[in-house]
């Protein structure tokens, strides 16, 4: 590590002014902007393995991988081979393939909770359509969600949510109508009576329970001991269904999601972000009783032009594919690593530090406090993060701009890699 380089963003600051004029804020995704850290956002140009280059001609070790996805890295060769070779064979039918029915075999085989599985193009399609469903199979129509917690941005799991919501400090956010927020009942994460308060006073009209099974969109929070049990043993009592969010968690601390991780089964789950190997994809399945209620077994309704698409199936398929016990040992491995090389730089600097960590997901808090929920993950010192993130970018190292998102430790970061991590950390708090 280069204690003393300079980073240059000229091109990434015009590149930026030039996308102001016509994008809205200049990104297609709101933290991208970098606004809450006050600086530039970083415009790539390429990625190999765990490191990505920008267009100043900067490089980093990446811990954003693409918010997720990238589990084995940028452009890993097989990858880009499944891509291309089906890309030669044209990028979209509109008609059902085979590569489909692989895809959704292998989610089946390796998802507990899943007996069919249904593709759709994001996260925020796959929580949205899992909702419909819990509503028209239950015929109720409030849902239950956790404050800071983050689903994606269709009207009715936008309340108290997580990630750039909370990043960027906006209350529940303009264009919901009062009158779909009033079904979303909000409780605190980890707060199992506030759950069962609230099924005693509105159980009969809960359709579901949605849950990251462990919160990553305000920092990383896992479930208490019994937390994801007791809102199972709940919903079964009140008849409501359990769904759980893993766009984030699927295929990312564990072989068999979150739910083999912690053995608990849920009737539905969302998937994406590594299911689609870094193309658009997501995905929600379940017991196979309550997914024939889709169309076109069932009446509830849900389609999608671009839904299975071969390149994104290629691309998913493939990384799933590339997955083994094996890596999820050496993600372990890398991640214990760096979770310990960074206690030990925060207990040397004397800075107030948590580090939270489930698997490969690792989220330094800038606090003292237990965090188990947002309200604890809001004690973190988001001054001192801005400094942090502007350091660690500047010593070549590619985080999320936010306190409240993790770093995702990818199956190809090996020591070498963990451990410049490591002393650019130790550097970092030293310049705090
Ligand atoms: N659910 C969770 C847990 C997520 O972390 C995200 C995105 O970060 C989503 C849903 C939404 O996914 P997408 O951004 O693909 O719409």
């Amino acid at each position: 590590m280069e204690k003393n380089r300079t980073r240059s963003d000229e091109s990434s600051k015009a590149a930026f002014a030039k996308a102001k004029t016509v994008i809205p804020g200049g990104v297609n995704s709101p933290v991208r902007a970098f606004k809450s850290v006050g600086l530039t956002p970083v415009y790539m140009e390429r990625g190999e393995g765990c490191r990505v280059y920008d267009i100043d001609g900067n490089s980093y070790i990446d811990y954003v991988a693409s918010w997720g996805p990238l589990i084995m890295g940028h452009a890993h060769r097989q990858v880009i081979e499944a891509v291309k070779k089906t890309a030669e064979k044209g990028t979209s039918f509109g008609a059902p393939t085979e590569l489909e029915t692989l895809m959704a075999e292998l989610v089946c085989e390796r998802v507990p909770s899943v007996e069919l599985v249904r593709m759709v193009n994001s996260g925020t399609e796959a929580t949205m359509s899992a909702l419909r469903l819990a509503r028209g199979y239950t015929k109720r129509s409030k849902i239950l969600k956790f404050e800071g917690s983050y689903h994606g941005h269709a009207d009715s799991l936008l309340i108290k949510a997580g990630s750039g919501v909370a990043t960027l400090g906006l209350p529940d956010s303009p264009g919901v109508p009062d009158s779909v927020a009033s079904h979303t009942i909000t409780v605190p994460y980890n707060d199992l009576d506030a759950v069962k308060f609230a099924f005693e006073r509105f159980g009969e009209e809960i359709a579901c329970i949605i849950v990251e099974p462990v919160a990553g969109n305000m920092g990383v929070v896992p479930p208490l001991p019994g937390f994801l049990q007791g809102l199972r043993d709940v919903t079964t009592k009140y008849g409501s269904l359990l769904i759980f969010d893993e766009v984030m968690t699927g295929f990312r601390v564990h072989y068999h999601c979150a739910q083999g991780l912690y053995g608990i089964t849920p009737d539905l789950t969302c998937l994406g972000k590594v299911i689609g190997g870094g193309l658009p994809v997501g995905a929600y399945g379940g017991k196979r009783e309550i997914m024939e209620m889709m169309a076109p077994s069932g009446p509830i309704y849900q389609a999608g032009t671009l839904s299975g698409n071969p390149l994104a199936m290629a691309a998913g398929y493939t990384t799933l594919s590339l997955l083994t016990p094996e890596t999820y040992e050496q993600m372990e491995r890398m991640s214990v690593r760096l979770q310990r090389g960074f206690e030990a730089n925060a207990a040397k600097h004397g800075i107030a530090s948590t580090i939270n960590r489930v698997g490969s997901m690792v989220c330094p808090f800038f606090t003292e406090t237990h965090v188990i929920n947002y309200e604890t993950a809001k004690t973190a010192d988001l001054e001192r993060f801005k400094a942090y993130f502007g350091s660690m970018l500047d010593l070549g190292i590619s985080i999320a701009p936010s306190q409240f998102e993790g770093m995702f430790v990818s199956g190809i970061h090996d020591e070498a890699a963990v451990d410049l991590t490591i002393e650019a950390h130790d550097e970092a708090l030293r310049r705090l």
